[in-house]
């Protein structure tokens, strides 16, 4: 495989460098009123510069770059230290679908509003009794004139108490587990919702519950066919679970300021697991870059998220570990690599998927 980049890909990469060196600053934390504000207005600066969704084509706010490309910018993105992206649940794991499954009008609409950050997404997927065993969903949709009736509750949506719209899935019918469901979006503005905020471990509120009292969807909001929303939702989550929500541009960096800590304070009882680190990082985005021609979708992501997740919290812990204590500059991260193994769909899901759908080993 050639790994020299092209002209325009150089090019493309001191451009994104040079942006990102004279406008990145420190914003307050997402999982807050003020903060998720000033990330929107964030994302808006991004947009302005047709930065903020790189690979998309131009008429929806992006450039028609390509993946390769996309990837170069999310090297650059987190070599920088930039914001986290509040818009990322829209922007990797809702438009991706919406690209496979949307329609034009939905594309159209939809699209360019969240490529700006006029609206931000949430992911209404969990529900009480409802996360590892998504299917069993007892949220439900039914048919009313001119669209569908929302009623149930929804639970873990990070920063819905925040966010403008939401993407879930609902029961439509009775035709078995999987066969009955659909996935709609809807306003958490929209008369019958109910927002919660629930505090987490920091204090700050980043999740919520959404509570659904009759609120009403419009047909133009189904995204994919009535019934089918299970097969809809399988590709949000390979979106999530593969290199589009965590591109290996986030863990090369990370490992690099790894060897960087190393270097100040070296210890050779952990210099093997700050190189394993760095392999780790260097492994996945090669692998990455070997996968861009048709990236990998189905069981073969729950490779990827569990070899993330994994790589994550071994780099952030032994970062703590030559530290000897949680310093603040490692603390977030290290905390937030702590979920990395739960949601996306929790590590020990993945292992199953492994074991039965691609190893083929008995339940
Ligand atoms: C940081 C973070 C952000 C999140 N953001 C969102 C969001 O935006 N939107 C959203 O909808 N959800 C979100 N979630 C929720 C997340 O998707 C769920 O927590 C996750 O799917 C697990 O579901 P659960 O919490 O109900 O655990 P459970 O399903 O109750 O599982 C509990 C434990 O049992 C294990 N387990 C369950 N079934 C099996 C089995 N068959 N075999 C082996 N082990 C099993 C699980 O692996 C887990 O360790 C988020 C979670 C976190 C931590």
């Amino acid at each position: 495989m050639d790994l020299d980049l092209d002209e325009a890909t150089l090019e493309f990469r001191s451009e994104v460098r040079s942006w990102l060196r004279s406008h990145v600053r420190p914003l307050s934390s997402m999982d807050t009123a003020d903060g998720f504000e000033e990330h929107r207005a964030w994302e808006r600066s991004l947009a302005a510069e047709r930065l903020s969704v790189v690979s998309w084509p131009a008429e929806y706010g992006g450039r028609d770059a390509s993946l390769l490309q996309w990837l170069v910018f999310e090297e650059e993105y987190h070599a920088a230290g930039a914001p986290g992206r509040v818009s990322q649940n829209g922007i990797f794991l809702l438009a991706p679908t919406l690209f496979a499954f949307g329609t034009d009008e939905q594309r159209k609409r939809l699209l360019p509003a969240m490529a700006c950050a006029d609206e931000v997404w949430a992911q209404a997927w969990s529900e009480p009794e409802s996360g590892s065993d998504l299917a069993s969903l007892r949220s439900t949709a039914v048919r009313v004139d001119g669209g569908w009736s929302l009623r149930g509750q929804k639970t873990w949506s990070s920063r819905a108490a925040f966010a403008d719209r939401a993407f879930g899935l609902f029961r439509t019918g009775p035709e078995g587990r999987h066969r009955g469901l659909t996935y709609l979006m809807f306003s958490l503005r929209a008369p019958g919702v109910t927002v919660h905020p629930i505090r987490q471990l920091g204090g700050e509120p980043g999740f919520a519950e959404i509570f659904l009292d009759d609120v009403f969807v419009p047909d133009c909001d189904v995204l994919g066919e009535v019934g089918d929303g299970w097969r809809v939702a399988m590709s949000t989550a390979s979106s999530e679970r593969g290199l589009t929500l965590r591109s290996p541009g986030r863990f090369c960096a990370a490992a690099s300021r790894l060897v960087s800590l190393y270097r100040s304070r070296p210890d050779p009882a952990l210099r093997e697991r700050v190189v394993d680190a760095w392999i780790g990082a260097q492994a996945y985005r090669l692998h990455t870059f070997g996968a861009l021609e048709q990236p990998p979708s189905g069981p073969e992501v729950s490779v990827t998220k569990v070899f993330w997740s994994e790589l994550d919290v071994a780099i952030h812990e032994t970062a703590l570990d030559l530290l000897g204590e949680v310093a603040p500059d490692w603390r977030d991260g290290w905390v937030f690599s702590l979920s990395g193994p739960i949601y996306a769909g929790t590590n020990e899901i993945q292992r199953n998927v492994i074991a039965e759908r691609i190893l083929g080993l008995p339940r």
